[in-house]
């Protein structure tokens, strides 16, 4: 008997897509240099680099040196929320407005925060799932440091209304990160024309490997390195890099968001209309 196996936990994690394998085996064989290095193997590495950089920048909608390679998810969420909390902090703003139901990866940061006297703010996301822009305009306060609400909820698939939750924060010179680890490939994201100061992706979510994902800081936001050591991700995150994994997000994410609305019409339920 055929044995069929129906995957349905893909918010957990997708399988890798045949595509993104021939990538990562790709880089693997061919481009194994380093791209630090000088001569021709680790130039040709950081050719590739530069290019799934301008690529994955390109369906953002942000600058390739807005781009940060991480492990996933889970750090690009500390990064930006631990981060901003240091740099705000020693302008004397210590206050954080997030939701409710966040991930842990964002909810854990914040607790991790209070601990050393920062104050958060949750958010109620009431039977709807959603979190009211007017709730986060009236909890931004002086010393607001940072806003994240994510975008697409892990768990209920509710689309939170971010442009105008970034709209807000933009008007009140807050920061605005978020969590768009579940809404890529499934709603538009153009961070500049979104007022999007910063936003986590994990590959594995999207048919990448585990353990690479990135961080898009917005120009001109200025948060604390997450690792010190040689230049990689313009100084901020040292370490050489895991390009056979950047080749395969590359991939993914143009696949990703390829026929969003088709892909939308074929569901039988967007998310958006829970509730
Ligand atoms: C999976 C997930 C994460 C964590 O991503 P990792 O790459 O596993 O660290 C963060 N946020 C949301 C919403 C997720 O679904």
């Amino acid at each position: 008997m055929e044995n069929r196996f129906i995957y349905a936990d893909n918010a957990a994690t997708t399988a890798v897509s045949d595509e993104v394998i021939a990538a990562v085996t790709d880089c693997m064989k061919n481009t194994y240099g380093n791209p630090s290095s000088l001569y021709s193997k680790g130039t040709e590495a950081q050719r590739v680099l530069i290019g799934c950089r301008e690529r994955i920048a390109k369906v953002l909608g942000a600058l390739p040196n807005e781009i940060y390679f991480t492990s996933g998810g889970s750090e690009g969420d500390n990064w930006a929320i631990k981060g901003t909390a240091c740099a705000m902090a020693a302008k004397g703003k210590k206050h954080i407005i997030t939701s409710a139901f966040e991930h842990h990866a964002v909810l854990h940061s914040c607790q991790a925060l209070e601990k050393q006297g920062f104050e958060v703010t949750y958010l109620p996301v009431y039977e709807n799932g959603i979190v009211r822009p007017q709730d986060v305009a009236n909890a931004i306060r002086p010393d607001t440091a940072l806003v994240t609400i994510m975008y697409a909820n892990n768990e209920i698939g509710t689309i939170q209304p971010i442009d105008e939750i970034a709209a807000i924060c933009r008007e009140k010179s807050v920061l605005f990160h978020t969590d768009a680890v579940q809404a890529i490939g499934h709603v538009d994201i153009d961070v500049h024309k979104q007022g999007i100061d910063m936003l986590s992706l994990s590959g594995h979510k999207f048919h990448a490997p585990r353990g690479i994902g990135l961080l898009y800081i917005r120009r001109g936001v200025n948060i604390p390195n997450l690792i010190d050591g040689g230049a990689q991700e313009r100084g901020k995150r040292a370490g050489t890099e895991n390009l056979p994994a950047i080749a395969g997000l590359a991939v993914a994410l143009e696949s990703a968001v390829k026929d969003i609305d088709s892909k939308n019409k074929k569901n039988c339920r967007p998310a958006r209309q829970i509730g």
